[in-house]
């Protein structure tokens, strides 16, 4: 038998070295690098057949993954097309060689190549100090060869027996990659990368359980069976009219089986001008603050790329779950290049626009039903209002607005609601909404007594939303019911007079004045004898500011923390009792106790202002 050894490349640079420190932690990648070539030359061999240029039945043809724990082997083996020698020494020694080569030299300091996609058949090397490759090609009169290769540009090429067609590449696994020696570290990978690939994969057997007989009799038996990791039809890659409803929900439990049932999904399926398939589902997400990211994942032709889409996806798109499959995406370049790709900007102008079109249809379909999801979808739509002006476009017609009683309208819905009864002087609509129900629950039982619609924007993202909005309709503004501006409105629209004389109301307003201090400001208003006495109301601008601050982690204490108090001059204990008093202490006493009452009811009564306020009460049941 001859031994023929060789130097696989003339050029100086030995790559071994590199291969081996490159991407240290991405190193796993080389199993999907191998497997892929596999499915390649099994496909490859399945088309010839359907040609009629390879001959013959071609029994079974999937994909083995085999340890050696004895012997530090792990082989990937399969039936596809074999190489005869001349194209080992072809492919091996120079196509892959030189692929490699360039790879490395374009990205050996720059690891943010997506999915690290390209360094092909050498990446083997990453983890293995030789690498054998025994093969035989699907023509008959080749005989088998064997090549291998110990890490150095050195390799060695001789005849073998070999009857049955096909490669297996055998990595002798280095001493400090041992790791991928274990059953589970590679059930894992392939789990993660090879699950959707198009030809079988075995990965030794498991253990099954049948159960036989009935009530007590049943026993459980156990049956080995061969263990196929990879589902080579995934859903995404059918016709979406021979789905069913289930079948979408069955492969979203493959995917992510800890998830409850998705919302709905969109059937991402188009060939010009780039290929591209998929399925995106909404998620449950529950009004939830938490959003996952991460839980789209990248495929090309069905070999996992990554999870990380954030440079083809727009980011309120990323709250999507599901599958995006596309050669047409660039894989072997840096992601900073990505975003400018024009085929990759298509894709993401197209993504944004079938799932606008999706939730468009489904609130023009059934709105009923469109609503009563708003509490999951409403934080994306909002999300991507703010984000994406083309989604923003559309989605303006099925953005909602939610009211306190669980009412939803439109933008221009609520606009045409409120443009009677709620505008300013400016002739400004002015839409009045509560961020806690119960924290303002007084507040906003006021404003409904005065008849104003009160709407619930709760979310942390509804600040933005809000502003964003603000800026698009000139004609709408937002205040929050315990504003200043609400209760300005009563005035305005109510015309009411005060009970009280200029003479009383002056005395009214010296009292608290002193009594609260400098620095407050005091505002008498003629309200309904049914609100409260006093009111705290916060100025809409200054209190907003404060919060996009807080959200963006800034210095809180940068701007002051105003409010203006409202004296209710038309309530009794003010009209009446406070005015009557006598003795000037009792006075400033019960200005201070009303005060306070205010306080509470905004949650501003702490410390040594609660307790006096406590005490202050009990001598107030005492006394009654
Ligand atoms: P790529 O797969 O991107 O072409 P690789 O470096 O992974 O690059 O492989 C180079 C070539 O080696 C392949 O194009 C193929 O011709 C050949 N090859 C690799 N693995 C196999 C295999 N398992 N069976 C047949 N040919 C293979």
């Amino acid at each position: 038998m001859t031994i023929q050894k060789g130097t696989i490349s003339v050029q100086t640079e030995n790559i071994f070295p590199i291969i081996k420190q490159f991407l240290y932690s991405d190193q796993e990648i080389f199993l999907r690098e191998l497997v892929s070539n596999a499915v390649d030359a099994t496909q490859k061999l399945k088309t010839l057949h359907s040609k009629g240029e390879a001959k013959g039945d071609l029994g079974d043809v999937r994909i083995e993954i085999l340890l050696d724990k004895d012997a530090n082997t792990l082989t990937i083996r399969d039936k596809g097309i074999g190489m005869n020698e001349d194209e080992v020494m072809k492919y091996l020694n120079q196509v892959a060689f030189s692929s490699a080569q360039e790879f490395l030299d374009k990205y050996k300091d720059d690891a943010s190549v997506i999915g690290h996609f390209g360094l092909g058949f050498y990446s083997a090397f990453m983890v293995a100090d030789k690498v054998e490759v025994r093969t035989k090609s699907y023509r008959d009169k080749d005989g088998a060869v064997m090549w291998s290769c110990t890490g150095s540009p050195e390799y060695e090429l001789e005849q073998i027996d070999k009857e049955s067609r096909g490669t297996d590449i055998i990595l002798y696994v280095s001493e400090d990659s041992k790791e991928y020696l274990e059953e589970s570290r590679i059930q894992a990978l392939l789990d993660k990368y090879c699950k959707f690939l198009p030809i079988e994969i075995q990965f030794g057997t498991k253990t099954e359980y049948e159960y036989e007989g009935e009530g007590d009799d049943k026993e459980r038996k156990e049956i080995e069976v061969d263990n196929i990791i990879n589902n080579p039809n995934p859903l995404w890659k059918k016709k979406p009219n021979k789905l069913k409803e289930e079948d979408y929900k069955a492969f979203y439990k493959e995917l992510y089986p800890y998830a409850p049932d998705p919302l709905f999904w969109i059937h991402l399926n188009i060939d010009y001008p780039f290929n591209l398939t998929g399925v995106l589902y909404f998620p449950k997400l529950n009004n939830s603050l938490e959003v996952q990211k991460n839980k789209i994942q990248l495929y090309s032709n069905q070999v996992y790329v990554t999870d990380d889409v954030k440079e083809i996806v727009p980011e309120f798109l990323m709250l999507l779950h599901g599958v995006i499959d596309s050669p047409d995406i660039p894989l072997n370049v840096s992601r900073s290049y990505l975003q400018a790709d024009s085929n990759v900007k298509k894709i993401t102008n197209y993504i944004t626009k079938k799932v606008a079109d999706k939730l468009s249809s489904l609130f023009k379909k059934d709105r009923e039903s469109y609503e009563s999801k708003w509490n999951d979808i409403g934080v994306f739509v909002k999300y991507g209002m703010i984000s994406e002006e083309k989604f923003y476009d559309k989605a303006v017609k099925f953005g909602l607005l939610k009211d306190t009683e669980e009412n939803f309208y439109t933008i221009d819905e609520y606009k045409d609601k409120i443009s009677v009864s709620q505008k300013d002087k400016h002739d400004k609509n002015i839409a009045i909404y509560s961020n806690n129900k119960e924290e303002q629950h007084s507040y906003i039982q006021s404003a409904q007594e005065y008849g104003y619609n009160v709407l619930l924007l709760d979310h942390i993202i509804d600040n933005h939303y809000m502003q964003h909005l603000e800026q698009k309709f000139t004609d709408l503004t937002f205040v929050r019911v315990d504003s200043d501006t609400v209760d300005k409105l009563v005035q305005t629209d109510e015309e009411k007079e005060s009970v009280l004389s200029d003479k009383e109301q002056e005395k009214v307003k010296t009292l608290f004045s002193e009594t609260l201090g400098e620095g407050v400001f005091i505002d008498l208003r003629p309200l309904s004898p049914n609100d409260h006495p006093v009111v705290i109301t916060k100025p809409e601008f200054m209190r907003r500011m404060k919060e996009m601050q807080m959200m963006q982690g800034m210095d809180m204490g940068m701007l002051p923390d105003n409010h203006n108090v409202v004296v209710n001059t038309n309530h009794p204990l003010v009209a009446q009792k406070l005015l009557k008093m006598r003795s000037a202490e009792k006075k400033t006493d019960f200005t201070k106790y009303l005060y306070m009452l205010a306080k509470l009811n905004q949650k501003m009564l702490t410390g040594e202002e609660m307790s006096d306020f406590i005490s202050k009460s009990i001598d107030f049941l005492k006394e009654s």
